[in-house]
């Protein structure tokens, strides 16, 4: 859905309240703007009123009623309000999920014979897309360390067409220099993809720092309820209607009660986005002085790897971040994880509860290290932290005391 509403002066907390919000989506020709937020249209079929105007419609136009496959205003009111948050987008595609965003858009712009370039630090589902769909349709994936712009430089060939960024990377947390290596891609004529699922458009606005195309997985921060799956890509007028095209083609559709959802978790981001970030600094501080912790890997953090560019780059962050504990063994760390009393054991993040998960990438990784350099061999037991709403004390006394299991277990 293409957005003509201009909100570029407005902050992002107030964009966040007005966007999608179109009279014709929240009332009646008779009531227009009569309810606060766009009702949920479910349609299949649309009806005409009578042959002509079947005749006459536009068949293939944004934001007017066809066929639910093109969707309702439930889902256009979404896409619009992804759009106006995300500076530079002319339009934003939705997606059943964020791994069907990334497909989507990977094959929109890549042909059989074509090489993909990939951080080495990509969502592991990214990865297998790679080494399986991607090059099941004849596409070659390279990856490469995601801190040097030599080493994407050297993966380049004249067969490249596309890079796919992702900053910070959802485990090791290293913060790529998007804006070099988005200006490099695109003097070779390479097309970039970023998967800003960390940051949204909130932290890091992809589009204004020479970025392609944005994806996202709108599961995370954007539900931020942990009970609704979806993705998007953003981008400007070229690119958007290619990825509409590549979309309708693959028969992607999201309900309109799931784009309810995640407008309703659009609401409040901001804000739980702050909230989660105040409360990750605090105990990624924390956990730095504890002497089972080797490394915190929290680009937030002032002295984390990935703090500088953060800092230049980023307008905020986020809750998730990943620490390294002093040696130890797999056993031990299950020890840690089964113990925290206040964090949940699963997969995704960005909900309101949070979560520990395992940091293992050594054996997916394939052009750079895990220990990252600068780390000890031993030191190569990670924990992942979703941290959520809960107070951030009872956070740290949880953490604290599932220390001492794991020291327990050594
Ligand atoms: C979760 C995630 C995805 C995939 O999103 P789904 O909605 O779970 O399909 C993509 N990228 C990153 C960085 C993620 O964390």
């Amino acid at each position: 859905m293409s957005s003509s509403d201009n909100m570029s002066d407005l902050g992002p907390g107030t964009r966040g309240v007005l966007a999608g919000r179109r009279e014709e989506w929240t009332g009646t020709p008779d009531h227009p703007g009569a309810v606060v937020n766009p009702a949920v249209w479910r349609a299949s079929t649309h009806l005409y009123p009578d042959m002509a105007a079947l005749r006459a419609h536009p068949a293939n136009e944004d934001g007017r009623f066809y066929y639910g496959r093109r969707g309702a205003p439930t889902q256009w009111a979404l896409a619009e309000a992804l759009t106006q948050i995300e500076p530079g987008a002319a339009g934003t595609v939705l997606y059943p999920s964020g791994v069907a965003a990334i497909a989507g858009v990977l094959l929109t712009m890549l042909r059989p014979g074509d090489v993909l370039l990939m951080t080495d630090n990509a969502y592991e589902p990214s990865r297998v897309m790679a080494r399986g769909l991607l090059r099941d349709f004849g596409v070659e994936t390279r990856w490469f360390d995601p801190t040097s712009i030599g080493a994407f430089e050297a993966a380049c060939c004249d067969r490249t067409k596309a890079v796919l960024l992702e900053s910070p990377g959802s485990l090791t947390m290293e913060v790529q220099d998007v804006p070099a290596l988005a200006a490099a891609a695109k003097a070779r004529g390479i097309v970039s993809v970023l998967d800003n699922t960390w940051a949204s458009p909130l932290g890091f606005a992809g589009l204004s720092h020479g970025v392609d195309i944005v994806a996202m997985s709108l599961t995370k921060h954007v539900s931020g309820h942990s009970d609704c799956m979806m993705g998007s890509a953003s981008a400007g007028p070229d690119w958007y209607r290619k990825l509409r095209l590549r979309s309708q083609g693959l028969g992607l559709v999201v309900s309109p009660d799931d784009a309810s959802l995640m407008l309703r978790g659009l609401r409040t981001m901001k804000m739980r986005l702050e909230a989660e970030t105040a409360s990750a600094l605090a105990i990624a501080g924390w956990l730095e002085g504890r002497p089972e912790v080797a490394r915190v890997l929290c680009p937030m953090l002032p002295g984390s790897p990935g703090h500088e560019l953060w800092a230049r780059d980023f307008a905020g962050g986020c809750g998730l971040f990943s620490f390294v504990l002093k040696g130890g063994s797999s056993a031990a760390r299950d020890a840690l994880i089964d113990a925290l009393a206040l964090f949940g054991i699963g997969y995704s993040w960005g909900g309101f509860e949070s979560l520990a998960t395992p940091v293992d990438p050594a054996s997916i990784r394939t052009a750079s290290a895990w220990p990252l350099a600068g780390m000890a061999m031993e030191d190569r037991f990670g924990v992942r932290l979703s941290i959520g709403l809960e107070d951030t004390a009872d956070l740290i006394a949880d953490i604290e005391q599932a220390l001492g299991a794991w020291r327990a277990a050594l």
